[in-house]
């Protein structure tokens, strides 16, 4: 595999494991490790650590590279989808699955065994849970006894004929040194590391075999992952030393928290990115907030473009401490965002929330959907806000749904329906229906019936829209049309029960 890093280039890769969606975090580390490698022109892979069977979910790796390719996080190497979503390769390398290349971390676990800088482990299940308790009982840390380190080489290679074993990692009774990139000197004392199980019985390797000799085999040269797997960093760069390899250099991202400080996880409510998505966040949004999850600029700069993120992400920007995954912030961001963005653009973004709403969009509505989307533009902080900002305009007439309060307040009175008479009166006789001369012809109207405006604006809106709130009276009659506009006053005048 020589070949893959010829010119001794950045190397990074995102190596998550296909246990269900992706979750905000993961997104953070695919960013900061995407925006590293386009920023040095490097190459920015892709590996699907699956090797626990026992946590595999069919379909997550394909829900997990489209929900990449939703947040343009394009990579160059690793399992693709093809236009039938299903996963495949392209180019020369990969496609880096994990389950399929278990011969080459059987092979490596052997080289290990050999160098005796590894060991195989025959106890039980049941005498491994025995240890676990007698542990807990005595208020130790659970750990491996060491108990078959000292087996023989002969005794071992003989049992290993009939018995079934793990081959187990021998740390070192020392300290564990190693340089990361956000902390600088972390130590660890190995008296109080696991002889990690680096293959199972079953010839399945654990995460830190299969990570370290894949790392080593793609020539990663910087591991960026979150700060969570800071503690078993000590167990890979042993490997790394065991098998004479070159280390790369590490960068451990901060943790994540919710405002109250506890500690962001899956269970703590919708973090994933395709909840995200369902709710209606635009995925540049996204990324500028997750960038900001453990990074800033000098002048803590808040808007950034995708190209602008590359240019100044640097790894000496990342914090150390914790960073706050604050909702309200990322959807004020979103919000903004949604502000910046045209409205022919929204509407591309909006047509799936339309369509699960039931609206039949085609080229005919198209140009008048922009249009609505333009208006409400303020209102939409999430594009699933869409289908109800703008539902009233489209609805058939007589399918309008009146809000019970709004009706109650300005639909019920006998002043109400007279006031809707004459407006009536006055609407149909306007044959140039925008909104400046319907703003100079009703306020006239008003000022020569000796009406205050609110007497007539309110129920003029809710009896167009259903709603006594929204766009500004004159855009919504405007964009609503005359037809319309007459049709609901008439539908309103004819069914409502005016009597108080
Ligand atoms: N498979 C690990 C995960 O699920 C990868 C950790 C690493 O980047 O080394 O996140």
């Amino acid at each position: 595999m020589n070949s893959i890093n010829s010119t001794n280039s950045v190397r990074v890769r995102f190596a998550p494991s296909p246990t269900g969606f992706l979750h905000i975090g993961g997104l953070r580390t695919a960013l900061f490790n995407y925006l590293f490698a386009r920023h040095n022109n490097g190459k920015f892979i892709l590996r699907i650590e699956d090797t626990d069977r026992t946590r595999y979910v069919e379909g997550a790796t394909e829900n997990l590279i489209s929900i990449l390719n939703w947040c343009g996080l394009d990579y160059d190497e690793g399992p693709f989808l093809d236009n039938d979503g299903k996963i495949c390769q392209k180019g020369d390398f990969g496609p880096y699955i994990q389950s399929q290349r278990i011969e080459i971390y059987k092979r490596f676990a052997e080289e290990l065994l050999k160098k005796g800088a590894a060991y195989r482990c025959f106890c039980t299940p049941q005498r491994l849970e025995e240890l676990r308790k007698t542990q807990l009982l005595n208020k130790q840390p659970p750990m491996y006894d060491r108990f078959c380190r000292n087996i023989s080489q002969k005794e071992s290679d003989e049992r290993a004929k009939s018995e079934p074993y793990t081959i187990r990692l021998k740390i070192p009774d020392e300290e564990i040194v190693f340089n990361d990139i956000i902390r600088g000197e972390v130590k660890f004392d190995g008296k109080l590391i696991d002889d990690q199980i680096l293959l199972k019985s079953d010839g399945y390797p654990t995460y830190h075999l299969a990570n370290v000799v894949d790392d080593h085999l793609m020539q990663i040269t910087h591991v960026i992952r979150g700060e969570e797997w800071l503690s078993s960093t000590p167990k890979h760069v042993l490997l790394y030393r065991y098998f004479e390899w070159e280390l790369p250099k590490f960068a451990h991202l901060p943790l994540l928290l919710n405002p109250d400080r506890s500690k962001l996880s899956k269970r703590s409510g919708d973090v994933s990115v395709e909840d995200f998505k369902k709710e209606g966040y635009l995925p540049e949004a996204l990324i500028n907030y997750v960038a900001l999850l453990g990074w800033s600029t000098e002048d803590s700069q808040q808007f950034f473009t995708k190209q602008e993120l590359i240019e100044k992400f640097s790894l000496d920007r990342c914090s150390e401490s914790s960073a706050i995954f604050d909702r309200q912030k990322m959807l004020w961001m979103n919000a903004e965002y949604v502000r910046k963005t045209s409205s022919d653009k929204l509407y591309v973004y909006a047509l799936p929330f339309l369509e699960a709403a039931g609206f039949k969009i085609n080229e005919d509505n198209k140009s008048y959907i922009i249009k609505l989307i333009e208006a409400e533009k303020e209102r939409i902080k999430l594009l699933k806000d869409v289908p109800y900002l703008i539902e009233y305009f489209l609805k058939p007439d007589d399918e309008i749904i009146y809000d019970e309060k709004a009706t109650k307040k300005y639909l019920s009175t006998k002043q109400h329906k007279k006031i809707l008479e004459e407006i009536y009166e006055l609407l149909i006789k306007i044959s140039n229906f925008d909104k400046v001369t319907l703003e100079n012809e009703i306020r006239n109207f008003c000022q020569q019936k000796g009406y205050k405006t609110t007497e007539v604006f309110h129920p003029l809106r809710v009896a167009v829209s259903g709603r006594s709130e929204g766009i500004g009276l004159f855009d919504l009659l405007e964009l609503l049309g005359k037809q319309k506009v007459i049709n609901r006053i008439q539908n309103v005048l004819k069914k409502f029960n005016f009597s108080e």
